[in-house]
């Protein structure tokens, strides 16, 4: 073809391109993330700075935030206007199962959004839990893959190690909110040395998730401890932190935290955002510094109805976890626990949500759909059908815009080619 012609090509197919993303660019404005809403969280944390009489230094210390959680309806409802009758179901729902946010994360709900606002979903006991379908409150079977203290074992080569019950957060969505009980227990010393006893005892183990709760709600000396025992047991390769206080209580990425982690790498960190709207100048600046002292992040979303079951808001979400250097690594199907089936939609949804991500963004920004099969039987990936038949040495390809395209399924006869 001449030169002309293959440029005019060319440039015909972008324009097809540049189609493909409008209905994006069309609405991506309007889901905004805690940078954009900046002004507006600034000046209500003022507000709650104002009503906890707390100073700057107190405010950006997280100890502080975990110890002024908000767990009662008549605090939240000096920030926000909720229903008398809300607010008796707030008070009978947190009887049966822990609540409370931080003042930071208090500071991300928009009241003019009220009891539709994300933040308060994920955060704010409703009747909806009252609402049991199933009785089940561990449907993973954790209690049944427990071959030491604190430790789950699911796979072959790597195993979870629960440190505490405790949360900066108590997410509405919560698929262990059977351990969160009332109160926060850190394990002690001879709990977790049993589980590292564990690990030491069985070589074939080579990446440890320190989970619970949150394992970040330690204290700066006892993850140096705990980090310290993992790394003098030879065949452990990776140690894995999971924790949501990147977005319910940033300020608890501290120099001195960073420090320690640095002293003990490959560490990677995995959190936990749901929604553009928690990526914040605060939570940026976490998992900043988490980066540049050589952690590698991961985020695991849960897929959440009426929260972020909607592809453009989970786009605009790995979009933005990019740009502070978060990869996009799980989102996860909400497991049926008794109390939080109203956030469950449709595997469906999920795996929709993947078709209009691959192809369409980077694959950076996207992670693997799984359902966590009952019983504990593992993390099963849920994916697009892109073989859209399969034929005698043939199969039929679907690309990511539904383009069907016949494809050679066999190997090469050595002999045949000789
Ligand atoms: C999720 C999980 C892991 C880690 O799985 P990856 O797919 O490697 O991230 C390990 N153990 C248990 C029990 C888990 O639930």
């Amino acid at each position: 073809m001449e030169k002309e012609l293959l440029r005019e090509k060319s440039l015909q197919r972008a324009a097809e391109l540049k189609s493909r993303i409008q209905d994006y660019l069309d609405v991506k404005d309007s889901i905004t993330t805690g940078i954009e809403e900046k002004e507006a969280i600034t000046k209500r944390q003022e507000k709650i700075k104002l009503y906890f009489k707390a100073t700057e230094e107190e405010w950006n210390d997280w100890k502080w935030q975990i110890k002024n959680r908000i767990a009662d309806a008549e605090t939240l409802s000096e920030f926000i206007t909720v229903p008398e009758t809300e607010k008796e179901l707030i008070t009978q729902v947190g009887e049966m199962y822990r609540w409370g946010l931080s003042p930071y994360y208090l500071s991300l709900i928009d009241p003019k959004k009220g009891t539709c606002d994300p933040i308060y979903l994920q955060s704010i006991p409703t009747g909806a839990e009252n609402v049991v379908k199933t009785a089940d409150f561990d449907p993973m079977k954790e209690s049944e893959t427990n071959p030491a203290d604190c430790v789950t074992r699911r796979y072959p080569d790597r195993l979870i190690i629960y440190v505490t019950n405790q949360c900066g957060m108590y997410c509405r969505h919560c698929q262990r909110r059977r351990n969160i009980g009332e109160t926060d227990k850190p394990k002690s010393r001879e709990e977790l040395m049993n589980a590292f006893d564990y690990v030491r005892a069985n070589p074939e183990i080579r990446d440890v998730l320190l989970t619970g709760g949150d394992s970040l709600t330690l204290g700066d000396d006892y993850i140096d401890w705990i980090l310290t025992e993992l790394r003098s047991i030879p065949h452990l390769e990776i140690i894995r932190m999971g924790s949501r206080m990147l977005v319910t209580i940033p300020q608890r990425v501290t120099e001195n935290l960073c420090n320690i982690i640095k002293k003990h790498h490959p560490v990677f960190v995995n959190t936990h955002f749901n929604h553009p709207i928690e990526i914040t100048e605060e939570s940026k600046k976490a998992c900043e510094m988490l980066a540049n002292s050589g952690v590698q992040l991961g985020n695991q979303a849960v897929l959440l109805r009426k929260i972020n079951d909607d592809k453009y808001v989970m786009k605009k979400m790995n979009h933005e976890l990019l740009k502070i250097r978060v990869r996009p690594y799980y989102i996860f199907h909400a497991k049926a626990v008794a109390g939080t089936e109203h956030f469950r939609t449709t595997v469906d949804k999920g795996v929709e949500i993947i078709r209009s991500l691959r192809g369409y963004t980077s694959g950076l920004a996207i992670p693997t759909f799984i359902v966590n099969a009952p019983g504990g039987k593992g993390k099963t990936p849920m994916v697009p059908d892109y073989v859209a038949c399969k034929g005698d040495g043939s199969i039929t390809l679907r690309t990511w815009e539904g383009i069907e395209i016949p494809y050679s399924n066999e190997e090469l006869d050595e002999e045949e080619a000789y």
